[in-house]
């Protein structure tokens, strides 16, 4: 078995062909990602006794898995601010470094049900925030494409990890485009879904009208069976839609030349690199040679995306992020001591234990909800909000005109050097600004590679985003773009 070629469909036809069998197959996977994760870093543990002992249970029950259960015995990475219990989950902070869960994420118990097995927690920027990885408290991923540049993040771990073969998927999660991001990065394909279309139930909240759980993997069609597999009602996330997708990944009977897609002006901006400008005119072009309907869009409020994001999302992080003193989730050593205080010892340990990133977030939450700010600019960046929404669905109303499918460059550059935006955050806050609209908006969108890259140059993206819900549209025209058009 060549792991390095395999998709989830490949994978299951060796195992229907009983190439190999289950535990021979996470064996090896196994081996292979501890070997590259030396010099990768994409996982900040593995969990090889559990998933051993998984796989040979799973072997057991071969021929009616297979037919049965989409990822029966497929190996996968998750990042580690979702919940697996009996597990770490650490958010990449120190303030966590000791936490075990004691409950599944929703969308962990939708996929062990699904037969999907979990070799390894990926690594992440501390609580999620970030671009680049490097935010970790545990260790610094790299870009499998270039060892010397970033995976991209917050989920880089996630998107390392199937691009250097280690697993056939994994999950991440998207607040400002951090799956998006670093699928682009390193070259992988990354479903940002609506919001409520995956429970939030599980996953370590970063801001919660924002946050959304999606997958990784290496082609649409896979996306869209974990997507499948993962999305759906669930009681515990009083957010979450109730919506069907149990066809979602059925691409069969879907016409996708009759999508009318969009291109929004405001998306071409100066400071996008002469590699990405070149790579998206290269999709429009094959695209509109295609036959596809192409037509202009603006959003005008895109340019206040940034601003409006870096409010909403600190105010809601100071929030969540406060249940975090070192005393719940941890091993409150603290307890035992004689001359205890309470309120020093939440300074002592949060200022022992949380990292640059998330303090600078913290301090800016809590400033624009302080009463006297509120107004101006929490309440402000809410309606401002709702502008860049309706920018939206207005470009989508098909009543007045309007397209079906919005494509966009997902990031101005190609993935950059480890370093060199550390110092920096503004430039770091930058690398967001086409995927944060779609956050804003709550949106689902797919990234995807513009073309192969089998020389082996670095990789560029391009997304998708559709209507709420929509995401059979842009999976399908993903889907149809990989086969038709993205040869090198
Ligand atoms: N990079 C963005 C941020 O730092 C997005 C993060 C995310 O989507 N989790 O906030």
């Amino acid at each position: 078995m060549d792991i390095k070629n395999l998709t989830i469909e490949k994978y299951h036809e060796g195992l229907k062909n009983r190439e190999f069998s289950i535990t021979e197959a996470i064996g090896e996977f196994l081996n292979y990602a501890k070997k590259e994760n030396e010099k990768i870093g994409a996982f900040l543990r593995f969990n090889e006794e559990g998933s051993l002992k998984q796989a040979s249970e799973l072997d057991k029950n071969l021929e009616e898995g297979l037919k049965e259960q989409e990822l029966f015995g497929v190996p996968m990475g998750i990042k580690d601010n979702i919940l697996i219990s009996g597990q770490k989950a650490t958010a990449a902070s120190k303030i966590l470094e000791n936490y075990q869960a004691s409950y599944d994420a929703t969308v962990i118990f939708k996929l062990k049900s699904d037969g999907a097995l979990f070799i390894g927690k990926t690594n992440l920027d501390e609580f999620a925030m970030g671009s680049s990885t490097e935010n970790s408290a545990f260790m610094t991923t790299r870009n499998p494409r270039d060892l010397s540049r970033v995976p991209g993040g917050s989920s880089g771990g996630s998107a390392a990890s199937v691009a250097a073969n280690m697993v056939l998927g994994s999950l991440g999660t998207d607040t400002g485009g951090s799956i998006r991001q670093p699928a682009g990065f390193c070259g992988v394909v990354g479903l940002k879904p609506t919001y409520g279309a995956v429970s939030r139930y599980g996953a370590i909240a970063l801001a919660s009208s924002l946050d959304q759980i999606g997958p990784f993997a290496k082609n649409v069609k896979d996306v869209a069976k974990i997507f499948q597999v993962i999305s759906g009602h669930d009681n515990l996330d009083s957010t979450s839609a109730n919506v069907d997708y149990s066809d979602v990944d059925d691409f069969k009977n879907f016409n996708v030349k009759k999508l009318v897609i969009g291109i929004p002006k405001e998306y071409l901006i100066d400071g996008m690199s002469d590699e990405v400008k070149k790579s998206f005119n290269e999709v429009v072009g094959k695209i509109k040679r295609d036959g596809f309907e192409v037509k202009e869009i603006s959003l005008p409020n895109t340019k206040y995306a940034l601003s409006c994001y870096y409010i909403i999302l600190p105010a809601e992080a100071s929030a969540n992020l406060a249940r975090y003193d070192g005393l719940r989730y941890s091993k409150p050593e603290d307890l035992k001591n004689e001359d205890f205080k309470l309120v020093e010892t939440y300074f002592k340990n949060r200022g022992a234990a949380i990292g640059d990133e998330p303090r600078r977030r913290i301090l800016l939450g809590t400033f624009v909800l302080s009463s006297g700010y509120y107004d101006a600019y929490y309440a402000k960046a809410q309606k401002v909000r709702r502008l860049i929404l309706d920018d939206f669905l207005r470009a989508f109303d098909r009543s007045s005109n309007g397209v079906d499918i919005i494509i966009a460059p997902v990031t101005p550059t190609t993935a950059f050097k480890i370093g060199e935006k550390t110092d920096d955050p503004l430039s770091m806050y930058l690398s967001d600004i086409f995927t944060i609209p779609v956050n804003l908006a709550g949106l689902p969108a797919l990234s995807l590679p513009v073309k192969k890259y089998s020389d082996g140059s670095l990789p560029v993206n391009f997304q998708i985003i559709g209507k709420h819900f929509e995401e059979k549209s842009i999976l399908a025209m993903g889907n149809y773009y990989e086969n038709n058009l993205a040869e090198n």
